[in-house]
């Protein structure tokens, strides 16, 4: 492939990039070696990987590496101070535009193109992931594509360079999700990581949950308008740290509907950097029952451990009404319940009247999880359930959130 992906290139060049097109297909469709995740341990839940040649049908190049929807951008100028407000977004886009598209390292090796370095595999295996997601949005929001995937598709950034005033620095661990500027990226792993994180299927299948929280719930919640009065504004609910929280536990069940994951990042810390496990959703491990609302400072994640708590919810009641992890099929009939509820939340949220927050509108998260807000969003979340799952996920958010994290005036859908 290298010798014939240079010949493309030399070609494209002479041509103005009028000859790809054609060529290209000659090649496809692509077949890589990924990282792949390939279970949930039995024993001991934790995530298996391995090495596999995948067939990715839908990439149309790898020299440059897009396809119809995913375009991997090589290393960005990301300005910080315009990633920071909505208004200076187009600043930030501008910018990804006009970088170039990344080209992996890859040999071939009987037909199959194998990755030379780390992040040339951290690509190829995130695309494979990406693809397959968004591949499965039919069967995970009920809604077609175009609903969920912008019509400019999605950019990919490939270690991106971020500057702040003179300051220019690189983050590392591991793969992020921007809303509003419809961007994934992907950062250089670290010393802390036994695995390259941000390869991980299950992860960057979480990343893609974030998005469609962000074409769900945020979306339904608005565009933050600090100028409209009282508590219950537009937006009101996307800067508040509570439903931070929850956007990552519904990440997390995204993970478990499309790749099959209940336990992403077991294992793939130095142990001192965090509990392996405790994030985990599949409580039948005894390592994920170490704290309840009540006792979530017994959590190192901070507001992530709240949508644990929300995720394993969505999990024990799957599991309460005889759903079998490893049967696709009724994760997706699941998931596009779950996903009309989360579109649905902010419009039963509003059904009451809501104290106006002390920062409203601001960029930075509340200083502290809100009780209210969570057993706001809870209740809300049920009412938009079908009648059939609302007695079986009422039943696990009781048992999970107690009496503090889902407040009794606020169970009204569970009776
Ligand atoms: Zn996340």
């Amino acid at each position: 492939m290298v010798s014939k992906t240079n010949t493309l290139a030399a070609l494209c060049i002479a041509n103005m990039l009028t000859a790809c097109v054609d060529i290209e297909p000659s090649v496809r469709p692509f077949t890589v070696e990924v990282l792949a995740f390939t279970g949930n341990d039995p024993t001991t839940g934790a995530g298996n990987y391995a090495l596999r040649p995948v067939e990715l049908p839908a990439l149309l190049s790898v020299d440059p590496m897009y396809d119809s929807i995913f375009r991997f951008v090589e290393q960005p100028n990301i300005d910080l101070d315009a990633l920071s407000k909505l208004a200076d977004l187009d600043q930030v886009l501008t910018s990804v535009r006009s970088a170039a598209t990344y080209v992996p390292r890859l040999r071939d090796l009987d037909g199959t193109l194998v990755p030379r370095d780390l992040m040339s595999l951290q690509t190829v295996s995130a695309y494979a992931a990406f693809r397959t997601a968004a591949d499965a949005i039919p069967e995970v929001t009920g809604l077609p594509r175009s609903a969920i995937i912008p019509a400019s598709g999605l950019q990919v950034w490939v270690k991106p360079v971020f500057t702040q005033g003179a300051a220019t620095t690189r983050m590392e661990t591991n793969a992020f999700y921007l809303p509003y500027t419809d961007s994934f990226g992907l950062l250089d792993s670290s010393s802390l990581e036994r695995r390259p994180i941000g390869a991980l299927g299950p992860v960057v299948t979480h990343e893609f949950g974030h998005h469609l929280f962000h074409r769900s719930f945020t979306q339904a919640d608005g565009v933050c308008d600090e100028d409209a009065p009282g508590g219950n504004y537009p937006g009101r609910f996307a800067s508040d740290r509570g439903i931070a929280g929850i956007n990552e536990g519904f990440a997390d069940w995204t993970a478990f509907v499309i790749a099959g994951a209940t336990n992403s990042l077991i294992d793939a810390f130095e142990p001192e950097v965090g509990n392996p496990g405790e994030r985990a959703i599949d409580v039948r491990f005894a390592y994920a029952t170490k704290f309840t609302y009540q006792t979530l400072a017994r959590c190192t994640g901070d507001y992530y451990c709240v949508g644990t708590l929300f995720a394993r919810s969505l999990f024990e009641a799957f599991l309460a009404r005889s759903g079998e992890p490893s049967d696709r099929q009724q994760r997706m009939a699941a998931s596009r319940n779950v996903f009309a509820a989360m579109v649905a939340a902010p419009l039963h949220m509003r059904e009451r009247t809501w104290p106006r927050p002390d920062k409203a509108c601001a960029a930075e998260l509340s200083t502290a999880v809100d009780d209210e807000v969570v057993s706001g969003f809870l209740g809300a979340f049920v009412a938009g359930l079908p009648a059939s799952d609302r007695a079986s996920v009422c039943e696990r958010f009781i048992a999970n959130f107690g009496d503090t994290g889902f407040k009794a005036e606020f169970r009204g859908a569970c009776l």
